[in-house]
């Protein structure tokens, strides 16, 4: 089912793990710009599933950082660790259809597997899976689990692919409709080791809940969308549309990063003495 709607509803999504910088302003501006525009909503959701990496005081900075800028959106926020049973009841579907399998590969056996194999597909997100847990035999995953050895669930895409009746497409609304093309990332993790859940699961399922018509992300996450389109697919979740919009980088190119505190909103405001207007003045929207 593909939602179709002059309003739009939206979302800015960002991970607790630094403060916001210019790239997100520049994220959040225009997810809540095309939402207003439109008189649809605007809504702000904090993607925490990884504890390791998140934490409270930086989504205390995302609240007023965003409320700085002059940025409103709907209450109450959706915080993703609040959810996890909302993930869980996905990857029970798909396991029920027999769509995941367990992986007990650490990364560095997964390398050791590609140099083996003198064949070394790369995706956007680094190296392909090469599909070493893919075969195992009900009884080695028993003794693997049985022995405690972590594992991570991944999606067998072949069989998920196979279980698609009609071409898969998307609306990209700059680039137009688009042939989803998911084998670009080979069977991703959709529940990690540590957590029951991963970026792929819980960004499409809360996407769903929360009603998103229109997914607006950064061009690097061009080639997510493409899975997302197949998880909405096999688990009937609403099909939004997408707008990926460009990235601002540093004067040298490279994308901002969190670590860089140079370039936070925390900064420009606390030790430059910027203005809302500055900043966007300097992202140019
Ligand atoms: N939490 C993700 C990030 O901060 C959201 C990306 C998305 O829009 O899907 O990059």
């Amino acid at each position: 089912m593909t939602l179709m709607n002059d309003s739009f509803i939206t979302r800015f999504a960002p991970s607790p793990t630094g403060r916001l910088h210019i790239g997100h302003a520049y994220s959040a501006f225009f997810a809540y710009r095309l939402a207003k525009e439109s008189g649809g909503k605007f809504i702000l959701r904090i993607e925490d599933i990884d504890p390791e990496r998140c934490q409270k005081e930086f989504e205390d900075g995302i609240y007023e950082d965003l409320a700085w800028l002059g940025l409103d959106w709907e209450k109450p926020v959706r915080r993703q660790s609040d959810y996890m049973q909302d993930y869980n009841k996905a990857l029970t579907k798909l396991h029920n259809r027999n769509l995941l399998y367990p992986c007990f590969c650490t990364r560095k056996e997964i390398r050791q597997e590609v140099m083996l194999s003198g064949y070394a597909p790369h995706g956007p997100e680094g190296l392909l899976y090469p599909g070493t847990c893919k075969g195992l035999s009900n009884i080695v995953r028993e003794q693997k689990i049985a022995a405690g050895i972590p594992y991570a669930f991944r999606l067998d895409l072949e069989k998920a692919m196979a279980d698609i009746k009609e071409p898969l497409t998307w609306i990209d609304r700059e680039k137009g409709e688009q042939q989803a093309t998911p084998e670009i990332l080979g069977d991703v993790v959709l529940a990690r080791k540590d957590i029951n859940a991963s970026y792929h699961l819980s960004v499409t399922i809360d996407d769903h809940i929360q009603g998103i018509t229109l997914v607006t992300r950064g061009e690097e996450l061009f080639y997510a969308s493409h899975l997302h389109r197949l998880l909405q697919e096999l688990l009937e979740l609403h099909v939004p549309q997408w707008h990926h919009h460009k990235i601002i980088t540093d004067k040298d190119g490279n994308r901002l990063a969190k670590r860089d505190s140079s370039i936070s909103i925390q900064y420009l405001r606390e030790k430059q003495g910027r203005t809302p207007q500055d900043i966007f003045d300097i992202i140019g929207l």
